[in-house]
């Protein structure tokens, strides 16, 4: 491919240094709000870049490890400052680059830096328990020791916080890095490892090597110096990060899809359900893993809820995320905009009624882009597959049930349990839905989509490995417990 003078490139970062891949290859990162837009180039990599960024992963581990974690924690400080400075440039470039809205994305951006200054903060705090030995005259304690060499393997759906998320506690627990971000989303990858880079974390720490899933991201699954691997991504690429990283004895964690539902129930504030349905299902154009997928309703409010839902979606403005009217972008790719118009195919072979959108977008401004229509089905039942397979774009599948009971029942009836949601005012319900439903977040009165960053994130079911991230629990995954048994 030649590269546009004016358009630049995002090489590899290994051992502080930036360097393009040994073949010099690159591709094109392009904008989805206009495919004729070429965001970036970013190396396509080889085993052999791979090999020398674990390497130096490897090599300044042992220097790192030996800092004190409120050290370690000094460098997160840095990086955050760094990455709060360009907020408005990283943002732009992941609109630029994903399609979200520029809202959104400073939104995100700015979740970075609260994650980067929430684990500098959590080096601080303590890492183990005294436990009572049978030997009075021993000291027996627990104490965290780091995995190594953690892979970070990562989609594009969040590009600059779910790096962060895993990257930051790796870092703060004396761990080091190689990213390979996902290929659609690589420059605003780039631009979150140039705010580690210009934070002046020691070289090696933290690397970064762009290129294929199969090729870099597969080189992680089997790399012997790789340690750990943490995955977000979808199910069919999760299970073989697992089922490599448990055939050579690596720990591993997963964070895959969901097909999150949403219960309203008759006694619900219906315009706040309303609201946050459409606020789960259809912001980012669907693309979040805890994206509202299925709204289950209670049939004595379906009709009224149905039609507060439609004048609402109507009003919804698609465009390109840079401009500020802009309520929803395009889908992130032309991949994943096939894939949500055969979705809505599927359904309505299947037999479901489609109530709203369901097309490309038309007319001026959209012939470039992969914009899609905010899409509403009706008549959806558990058997049909977009009840059960994640769609990943702005598609809302209603379904109508009589008591709380069934709608338990059909919210369960999936194979994944990432996040739910009840809207209702009954404490009743709410207990029964707390205790019953099958998914790793469970919020009342409040959109499915919602992640606060010192919280403990993950699914249930096909969802996750049900390891946990965020929060204190991403101590859990980014390192091993040693008991210490000591005696004078
Ligand atoms: P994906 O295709 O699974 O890709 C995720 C990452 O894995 C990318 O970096 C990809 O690289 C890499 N990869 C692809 N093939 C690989 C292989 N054979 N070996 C190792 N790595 C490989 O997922 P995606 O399409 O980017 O993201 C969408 C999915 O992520 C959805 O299913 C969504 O639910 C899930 N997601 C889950 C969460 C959560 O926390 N539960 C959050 C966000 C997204 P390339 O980009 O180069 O292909
Ligand atoms: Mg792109």
């Amino acid at each position: 491919m030649t590269v546009q003078a004016e358009t630049k490139t995002y090489v590899n970062y290994i051992n502080g240094e930036w360097k393009a891949s040994s073949t010099n290859e690159v591709q094109a990162s392009i904008n989805p709000a206009n495919k004729n837009e070429i965001v970036g180039y970013v190396s396509t990599s080889t085993k052999e870049d791979l090999d020398h960024a674990v390497a130096a992963a490897k090599h300044a581990q042992i220097a790192w490890r030996k800092l004190s974690t409120p050290a370690r924690g000094e460098y997160l400080y840095k990086a955050a400052n760094v990455l709060e400075a360009r907020l408005e440039e990283v943002a732009e470039t992941m609109t630029r680059e994903m399609g979200k809205t520029f809202q959104e994305a400073k939104g995100e951006t700015a979740r970075g830096v609260a994650i980067l200054r929430y684990y500098a903060g959590e080096g601080m705090r303590k890492v183990g328990d005294v436990i009572p030995s049978t030997d009075s005259e021993a000291f027996m304690f627990t104490s965290r020791t780091p995995l190594g060499v953690v892979g970070v393997i990562t989609p594009w759906n969040f590009p600059v916080a779910i790096p962060i998320w895993k990257m930051a506690p790796a870092l703060v627990y004396g761990n080091t890095v190689v990213l390979k971000p996902a290929t659609e989303t690589a420059v605003t990858a780039a631009k979150v490892i140039e705010c580690f880079h210009e934070a002046g974390l020691p070289d090696g720490v933290t690397n970064m090597v762009t290129g294929s899933g199969s090729v870099i991201g597969q080189g992680i699954i089997d790399h012997p110096d790789i340690n750990g691997i943490t995955f977000t991504g979808s199910d069919g690429v999760g299970k073989r990060v697992g089922q490599g990283a448990l055939a050579r004895g690596a720990k591993y964690q997963l964070e895959m899809g969901g097909k999150n539902p949403v219960i309203v129930t008759e006694d619900a504030d219906l315009d706040l359900a309303v609201e946050a349905t459409i606020s789960g299902g259809l912001r980012s154009t669907g693309q979040k893993c805890t994206a509202t997928s299925r709204v289950i309703i209670q049939s004595s409010v379906y009709d009224v809820f149905k039609e507060k839902l439609l004048a609402k979606v109507k009003e919804i403005k698609v465009g390109q995320g840079l401009d500020s009217e802009t309520w929803m972008g395009p889908c992130a790719s032309e991949a994943q905009l096939n894939t949500v118009l055969s979705y809505i195919e599927k359904g309505k072979e299947e037999g479901a009624l489609l109530l709203y959108g369901g097309s490309k977008c038309a007319g001026n401004g959209f012939e470039d882009g992969f914009y899609v229509e905010p899409t509403v089905f009706e008549n959806v039942n558990s058997k049909m597959t977009i009840a059960q397979e994640e769609i990943f774009g702005p598609v809302l599948a209603l379904m109508k049930v009589d008591t709380i009971e069934e709608a338990l029942e059909v919210a369960n009836d999936v194979e994944f349990g990432l996040s739910a949601s009840i809207f209702t005012t009954n404490i009743q319900k709410m207990l029964s839905f707390i205790n019953e439903m099958e998914a790793g977040l469970v919020r009342i009165n409040a959109e499915s989509a919602g992640v606060e960053l010192q919280a403990p994130f993950g699914g249930m079911k096909k969802s996750s490995s049900l390891s946990r991230e965020q929060g204190q629990a991403a101590i859990e995954f980014f390192t091993n417990i040693k008991t210490v048994f000591v005696k004078g």
